[in-house]
């Protein structure tokens, strides 16, 4: 047999038996690795050879999958494989071994064998909807959460303890490469290994875990207690490291809360300012008064309008402290109240009544037209209901547009700057 159609010859060269588990490979070529490199053996002009040819071996044997092919076929069977011609160089191979840079002999004894890390299951993410109220004040929100866990009762192995053999079929891979002559051709095609079902690994029916009917997990519905802390804002997150989905030879991923703050019928929201609508009617704004306003927590707020101040539609005032608590300092924020002034009905009053305000309220502004200007009496009416639509857009879109793009507060920010 030719060292080409050899099944052994790379074991071998690791001075192993073929079946050697894969620890075993791994301190071979430890050894061996060492005992050969180039910089430990500048009169030693064999050893050059010796150390490619244990890089080579460790390369096919250390891969699960090469492995296998290698076993069925020996090296014939690897060589269709287009990257193994131009395989890594037993520099680069030793360098990545021992976690060393450049593939000199500098890392090789202080990194030591860098281990692929596991891999991870993926990250729950969850929008937890969160009222004002409970952002101001803080609550904790037991949240369900239903999670793959390693089965209690098999400890995640999937049946009894050294039941579960690797399967001998693909080495555990679950993956097969087979092979099929087409003529002169050898075809190798890859296929999910018959023996196994692609799990590489195969249980005895009757050593099978019953509780998780060997599949190693088990659904387990957990509660988590999600601390929504005081001035916690929308978009913020609340993450459980590690709790989510467990499996074989996986670490958990976290399990992640957004919170997303619910809108609300009296505030809005700017960081850790507060901003609320008042209506007030004329007389209040005029001569004073009080308005109460219903807070976060249990308290109402009286606020008086003294009089002589006077609230003209649109006026926007702070109360100092009356805000949402800050994140971590709980530092309160203001409060910011933009006043809207209702006025009276028409006729409210006898034209008698009202000629007594000529003697309280600031005189009319007479209308200035210039002396020699053209002079027109025009009638002042109700607008009818077809220009209704148009009476109001054209209003607002002379001087109201910013309310209807950014909403009442950003001019409540812009206004108190
Ligand atoms: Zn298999
Ligand atoms: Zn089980």
């Amino acid at each position: 047999m030719s060292a080409k159609g050899s099944k052994t010859r790379l074991y071998e060269v690791l001075e192993l038996q073929p079946g050697a588990s894969e620890p075993e490979i791994k301190k071979a070529y430890r050894k061996l690795a060492m005992k050969y490199h180039p910089d430990k053996n500048a009169h030693n002009p064999e050893a050059g050879e010796k150390f490619k040819e244990v890089g080579h071996a460790y390369e096919i044997l250390s891969d699960p999958q090469k492995r296998q092919i290698y076993d069925q076929y020996g090296e014939e069977g690897l060589n269709g494989e287009g990257g193994m011609g131009g395989g890594m160089s037993a520099e680069d191979l030793f360098s990545q071994f021992f976690g060393g840079m450049g593939g000199g002999m500098g890392g090789m004894f202080g990194g030591g064998m860098q281990p692929q890390g596991p891999r991870k299951s993926r990250d729950i993410v969850h929008v937890h909807k969160v009222a004002l109220e409970d952002l101001y004040k803080g609550k904790v929100s037991k949240l369900a959460l239903q999670k793959s866990v390693l089965c209690p009762k098999c400890d995640g192995r999937g049946g009894k303890e050294g039941a579960v053999k690797k399967c001998a079929g693909c080495n555990g891979v679950g993956m097969k490469t087979m092979m099929r002559q087409m003529g002169p051709m050898i075809q190798r095609f890859q296929t999910a290994c018959p023996d196994c079902n692609g799990e590489g690994e195969i249980i005895r029916d009757k050593d099978r875990c019953k509780h998780c009917n060997g599949k190693k997990t088990v659904t387990e519905r957990k509660v988590l207690h999600v601390h929504v802390d005081k001035g916690m804002a929308d978009g913020q997150k609340v993450t459980f490291k590690e709790e989510g989905d467990q499996g074989p030879d996986i670490i958990p991923g976290d399990v992640v809360f957004i919170i997303e703050q619910k809108a609300h019928d009296r505030f809005e929201r700017k960081g850790d300012d507060l901003y609320y609508n008042a209506k007030i009617d004329l007389l209040t704004a005029l001569a004073g008064g009080s308005i109460a306003i219903e807070h976060l927590d249990e308290r109402w707020l009286t606020v008086s309008i003294l009089p002589g101040e006077v609230i003209s539609p649109g006026t926007i005032k702070q109360i100092r402290g009356q805000g949402m608590p800050s994140y971590r300092h709980h530092d309160h924020g203001n409060l910011y109240i933009k006043f809207d002034v209702e006025f009276p009905p028409d006729h409210f009053n006898t034209p008698e009544q009202l000629a007594l305000l000529d003697n309280i309220l600031p005189p009319r502004r007479q209308p200035e037209v210039p002396q020699d200007a053209m002079v027109e009496d025009v009638v002042l009416e109700e607008v009818d209901a077809r220009d209704q639509a148009r009476a109001h857009h054209g209003a607002s879109g002379m001087d109201d547009e910013d309310e209807d793009m950014h909403g009442g507060a950003e001019r409540v920010q812009c206004a108190s700057q």
